[in-house]
């Protein structure tokens, strides 16, 4: 059996940023997982400015990925539900926070590439095989690959997806939902400038929202019922560009050039525990929200980062204290946020008086009252309790530090 200091199971993007981190301090890691990424993932994903400050300390942002993805200027959100009590709509501008961008627009296809090279430079081990099985001891844990490898760490990060093997491994139970909605998720060109700005148009499906990439061209995940999402994903391009046209009331002018589209059914999971038996979830193994104000990996590089700040500098990187302290400080972040997007999703999917108008008078308050707003927009950007230390911005930097 070959030995490490960290088992990181599953190549996704939080597995990856798991590994580099690991990795740069110091730790000997093996990522296991078969695969090398999907660069035909139609997704992109906006990570906010301590996201970018991660991948900063990684080394791979602004390196190529910058001239390839796209400033955040601005986040509109606009009822279009229809409802009786419709909500003016609310822009969110960095400005007020003193902030020039809330983040960039990377897609994952390029995300990914970028920071397995990182990873192969940092020497992290890549036996080239998923995890077929997971043993948990007093002092350890190890992972027999598919190909028939055994390794062994003091800790395993699983990063391995909704359906975590490592998870199972760990005896830990998860709550797991499914929403009446599917996204579909693609990207276009468009004859309008975007100015930077991603609009979260909120219909009665679900949430329909463009997040702008470099030039005249817009990613969008389109949330609707099922079997309307597998209608469009039956539509030719042209009319498919027709249908995003109207879904934005032409605000970004001609849609054209519709690119790669894939659905993905919704779903919410959250893990009862956060890590146990020398096994610490990270990503989607912990995490799922439906995308809703880009929260996603923006938590599961949080979770990453968690991590390596608990074990800087321990003999013993999976001991329980470890493991607990990462436990509650996860679970102070992520429950509440989950709760909210939630909360946010089936208030459009409702459908009731009340709910509507409930959504309707937040929404106002939020468009009329600065504080609140500021409020929402420093929530959205980090959790309360602060940040984990290579994504908190540096003494006495200004604010405009990857604008
Ligand atoms: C349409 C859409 C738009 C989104 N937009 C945003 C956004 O703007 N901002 C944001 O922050 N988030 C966004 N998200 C969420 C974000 O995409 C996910 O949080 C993120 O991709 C999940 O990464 P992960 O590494 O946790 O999981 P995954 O990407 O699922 O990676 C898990 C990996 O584990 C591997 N694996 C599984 N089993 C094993 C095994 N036995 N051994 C080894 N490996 C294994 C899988 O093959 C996979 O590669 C969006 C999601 C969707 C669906």
């Amino acid at each position: 059996m070959s030995e490490v200091d960290v088992i990181v199971a599953g190549a996704g993007p939080a597995g990856l940023a798991a590994a580099c981190l690991m990795a740069l301090d110091g730790r000997k890691v093996a990522l296991v997982a078969k695969e090398q990424g999907d660069a035909s993932d139609p997704r992109t994903v906006a990570l906010m400015q301590p996201s970018i400050r991660l991948l900063m300390h990684l080394g791979v942002w602004p390196g190529t990925l910058k001239e390839q993805t796209q400033p955040l200027k601005k986040l509109r959100l606009v009822d279009d539900t229809g409802s009786l009590f419709k909500a003016p709509a609310i822009t969110f501008d960095p400005a007020e926070l003193g902030e020039e961008a809330f983040g960039w627009n990377f897609p994952l296809g390029l995300l990914i590439p970028a920071l397995f090279a990182r990873a192969r430079d940092l020497g992290v081990e890549f036996p080239g095989a998923d995890v077929a099985s997971v043993q948990t001891y007093g002092d350890g844990v190890s992972v027999a690959t598919t190909a028939g490898l055994r390794i062994g760490a003091r800790v395993a990060l699983a990063a391995d997806g909704r359906n975590s093997i490592l998870r199972e491994a760990a005896q830990i139970r998860t709550n797991r939902w499914a929403y009446d909605q599917t996204a579909l998720a693609t990207s276009f060109d468009h004859s309008g400038a975007h100015d930077g700005i991603s609009t979260e148009y909120h219909k009665g499906a679900g949430p329909f929202t463009t997040v702008p990439m470099p030039g005249n061209r817009s990613s969008l995940v389109w949330m609707e019922r099922p079997a309307r999402a597998a209608e469009l994903m039956a539509l030719t391009d042209t009319e498919l560009a027709a249908e995003i046209q109207i879904g934005t009331h032409g605000e970004l002018g001609r849609v054209s050039n519709i690119g790669p589209r894939r659905l993905f059914p919704m779903q919410g999971l959250v893990a009862r525990d956060f890590a146990r038996n020398r096994i610490i979830l990270i990503g989607e193994a912990a995490h799922v929200v439906p995308p809703i104000g880009a929260q996603g990996l923006n938590m599961s590089l949080r979770d990453a980062a968690q991590a390596v700040d608990l074990m800087e500098g321990e003999d013993d990187p999976g001991q329980s204290t470890i493991l607990a302290d990462y436990d509650a400080a996860r679970r102070r972040d992520v429950q509440p946020r989950q709760q909210v997007i939630d909360m946010m999703n089936r208030s459009l999917l409702s459908g009731f008086m009340a709910m509507e108008t409930g959504r309707a008078a937040a929404l106002t308050l939020l468009s009329q009252f600065g504080p609140l707003r500021r409020a929402v927009m420093q929530y959205g950007l980090a959790p309360s309790a602060g940040l984990p230390r290579v994504m908190r911005p540096p003494q006495g930097s200004t604010p405009a530090l990857i604008a």
